[in-house]
């Protein structure tokens, strides 16, 4: 049967019919811009993290929106933050298979403790490891690679089933992050997803206030000198006054694991210096 596009040679019937079938055309479009940030951020400034947390939730403002968690030496209190709020919120951990066993453990153990329902481990593709890390040492002499097959790869295929995602980032942690914003567009793809960084602006102290007002359990690495830990290859642990995060990729131009690093269809393409996969 032809259909009618002008919309005035059918039945009102027909007609409305049409236009639902229009309102279920695919939209390809992103889902944010830098502007609905930007927005976010002038809506939500001074307000307290909570709260913000809160009515992001409620009001569905990032749309689907998972946590991606570390584990790490301060991951608890936004976990904390968020199970206070809905203990449903999806949790994605990469499971690279070179975390510390502590880390492991200390994933089980906050995981029970807040009683996170959506706790969700990311593997890297077998087939992917089998072809590009045989050994399991490409970390040793291609860092980005090795992080691109373990990290960056099975979150982008994670989060190609949301529209947002938390992170724990925060503005005092490396001199590559001071200034972080609460809400900024996810530039790792074209998707225009949203990412929240709820402690864009807390202090080391405040994160301090923060377990000890909760009685949240401590990393068992961080009173061994580590204060922040990823995979064990790749994290030493740092003297007292350096940048938390010197102690990551120690010795490479490295920052970033690359999961908070532009795409290569990034606008401005601005890769952070080093980063560079080989494949
Ligand atoms: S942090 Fe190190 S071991 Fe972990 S994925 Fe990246 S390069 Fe590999």
């Amino acid at each position: 049967m032809r259909r009618c596009r002008s919309g005035r040679c059918a039945t009102p019937d027909l007609r409305m019919a049409d236009a639902a079938r229009q309102i279920d055309q695919i939209d390809t479009a992103a889902r944010f811009t830098a502007a609905d940030a930007e927005a976010l951020n002038a809506r939500f400034a001074a307000v307290p993290t909570r709260t913000m947390l809160t009515t992001v939730l409620a009001e569905g403002l990032a749309g689907r929106i998972a946590a991606v968690s570390s584990f790490g030496a301060e991951s608890a209190v936004l976990l904390h933050l968020l199970a206070d709020i809905d203990r449903n919120v999806p949790v994605l951990f990469l499971d690279t298979g070179k975390h510390f066993p502590e880390t492991l453990a200390y994933r089980d153990e906050l995981a029970a403790r807040l009683g996170l329902t959506g706790l969700i481990n990311l593997t890297p593709d077998t087939e992917m490891l089998a072809e590009r890390d045989e050994s399991g040492l490409r970390w040793s002499y291609d860092p980005d690679g090795c992080c691109e097959i373990r990290k960056v790869q099975p979150l982008a295929r994670a989060l190609a089933d949301f529209d947002a995602s938390f992170t724990g980032r925060k503005g005092f942690q490396s001199a590559t992050r001071a200034g972080l914003p609460r809400f900024e567009l996810d530039t790792t793809d074209a998707a225009g997803r949203l990412k929240v960084n709820p402690l864009a602006d807390w202090s080391s102290d405040q994160i301090a206030a923060y377990f000890k007002a909760a009685g949240l359990p401590a990393h068992p690495l961080v009173a061994e000198g580590y204060p922040s830990i990823g995979c064990s290859p790749c994290t030493t642990k740092v003297a007292a006054g350096e940048d938390p995060r010197s102690g990551r990729w120690k010795g490479w131009d490295k920052t970033e694991c690359g999961i908070h690093v532009p795409g290569q269809d990034d606008a401005a393409g601005d890769l952070p210096p080093g980063f560079d996969p080989v494949f």
